[in-house]
């Protein structure tokens, strides 16, 4: 896989989110710095807790920081209401298609969704994408609940691709699917990356499944980076102990892919 030193997309630097529970102070994310390139395929993995969605959240636009620096294409995102031009062109796909699909729209309003709330035409955008994931086009018609998990992710990856964004974010998007078909769903992820130059932010609690899609990882543990490289290098050689524990737990895509 080739690497990008190009023209960075995302710069974070410090970033910090401290959450109050039952006036407790809880620091999700403990001063991130980190920089994605230009269609650089870019994992975070960590276990459960580490900051993980918490910095996806921030980096989407969906939660504001304690303190920190995100720029998208050079621009400062934190403190900036007007999210249009990050919208358009940073999607997300979520781990559980089941919540985050609406169950009362069809599936022609729930690909078309992010093209009408920024005002961009619809026209024939929702058979091309059902198509481009891997579904007929009767799909349109239905509803969430008539189709499987698998399926289900792969609506949600067709409305993240409708307002062509030049980076998609991923957080666990295979976790809460069956295990036969996780590979799958990779695949299609690699093989739509691959085919629209996307850049890729990709979160997962297990480094198989990240080294199966990206070739950089930087791994988090409690709010912080513990280790960054080529996810070869990392799995190869992990340096950080908590790496090493990490890739002690039973590497789970192996054979299925
Ligand atoms: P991960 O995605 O890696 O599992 P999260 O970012 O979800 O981690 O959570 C990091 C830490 O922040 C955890 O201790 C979690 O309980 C806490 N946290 C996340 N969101 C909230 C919230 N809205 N309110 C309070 N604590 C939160
Ligand atoms: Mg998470």
């Amino acid at each position: 896989m080739p690497s990008h030193a190009g023209t960075p997309v995302i710069e974070i630097s410090g970033l910090t989110r401290v959450y109050k529970r039952r006036r407790t102070p809880v620091h999700a994310l403990k001063g991130v710095s980190l920089t994605v390139g230009q269609g650089e395929r870019f994992g975070i993995v960590g276990e459960s807790g580490s900051g993980k969605s918490t910095l996806l959240r921030l980096l989407c636009g969906l939660d504001r920081p304690t303190s920190g620096s995100i720029r998208f294409e050079g621009q400062e995102i934190v403190g900036r209401s007007n999210l249009r031009f990050l919208r358009e062109k940073l999607q997300i796909v979520f781990q559980d298609p089941m919540s985050s699909l609406d169950p009362r729209m069809r599936v022609r309003d729930i690909v078309a969704e992010p093209l009408v709330a920024l005002g961009l035409p619809v026209g024939g955008r929702v058979a091309e994408l059902l198509d481009e994931v891997g579904l007929p086009a009767s799909a349109a018609e239905r509803y969430p609940h008539q189709f499987s998990g698998g399926q289900r992710q792969r609506i949600a990856i067709a409305r993240a691709l409708a307002p062509r964004p030049s980076v998609l974010v991923a957080d666990e998007p295979v976790s809460a699917l069956d295990v036969s078909v996780r590979g799958q769903i990779l695949n299609l992820l690699a093989d739509l990356v691959d085919a629209h130059g996307l850049t890729l932010v990709f979160v997962s609690h297990d480094l198989s499944v990240v080294r199966h899609v990206c070739e950089s990882v930087t791994v988090m543990h409690d709010g912080e980076i513990v280790e960054s490289g080529p996810v070869d290098s990392v799995w190869a050689a992990p340096q950080h102990p908590y790496t090493q524990t990490l890739l002690q737990a039973v590497p789970t895509l192996e054979g299925l892919l």
